[in-house]
């Protein structure tokens, strides 16, 4: 059987990742990677839904046992993709799906160069200020900190294979869509999606100025 293939997808919180992967996913078969993390769960959050919540100590363990594909650290917690769901799904013909931070993406690609990584944009800084704030889940503190975390991921974001911009989410849904079904074909507008694109290019740097 053939490989499944692996989608790297990235984006700051706030950007709308969350619909946008399970509008494109609904009618596909694919396994959604559960990262183990060392914070809390959030409210309306679910062990083995959302995270696998575990001990700094259950996260060394891991890390000693090579359990993980990547791990980083982000917000002052420490995140990881476990290695042994991942690889069955693949060798099983399954698409898998990672929603991971920068870094983690990075080590994943390194790995897995034949993965598909995909960076989702918002409007600009300050729209994407204004989202966290509307959700309510953040204090100030944390969200300054979001945004400023934010800045940094979408400079690396010239390094994914594919940027999307999420100011509208129809939009950006059938962008996503184009990428997954078509990556692989020369002359599909998916290409148009590709950072090596000057206006792709241009795009990421329009939303690091507002
Ligand atoms: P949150 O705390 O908002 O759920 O996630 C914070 C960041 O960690 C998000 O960018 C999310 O995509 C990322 N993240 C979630 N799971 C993993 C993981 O397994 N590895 C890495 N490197 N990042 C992750």
């Amino acid at each position: 059987m053939s490989k499944g293939r692996l989608f790297i997808v990235s984006a700051p919180s706030g950007c709308g990742k969350g619909t946008i992967l399970a509008e494109v996913f609904k009618d596909r078969k694919v396994y959604y990677s559960v990262s183990c993390t060392t914070r809390g769960p959030r409210e309306g959050e679910k062990e083995g839904v959302n995270y696998h919540y575990i001990t700094e100590k259950q996260f060394s363990q891991m890390i000693e046992e090579n359990g993980f594909l990547e791990y980083a650290q982000f917000s002052g917690n420490y995140y990881g993709t476990p290695k042994k769901a991942v690889m069955e799904k693949l060798e099983q013909g399954i698409d898998t799906v990672l929603e991971i931070e920068t870094n983690g993406a990075f080590q994943v690609k390194e790995k897995i160069p034949e993965a598909v990584m995909i960076f989702i944009l918002p409007p600009s800084i300050s729209e994407l200020e204004r989202r966290l704030r509307k959700r309510g889940t953040e204090d100030e503190a944390t969200i300054a900190k979001r945004v400023s975390e934010a800045e940094g991921e979408i400079k690396r974001s010239f390094e994914y294979d594919y940027v999307i911009m999420n100011d509208d989410l129809d939009p950006a849904i059938a962008d996503f869509k184009e990428i997954i079904d078509n990556y692989a074909d020369p002359d599909a507008r998916a290409q148009g999606f590709k950072t090596k694109n000057e206006q792709v290019k241009k795009m990421i740097e329009e939303v690091l100025e507002k």
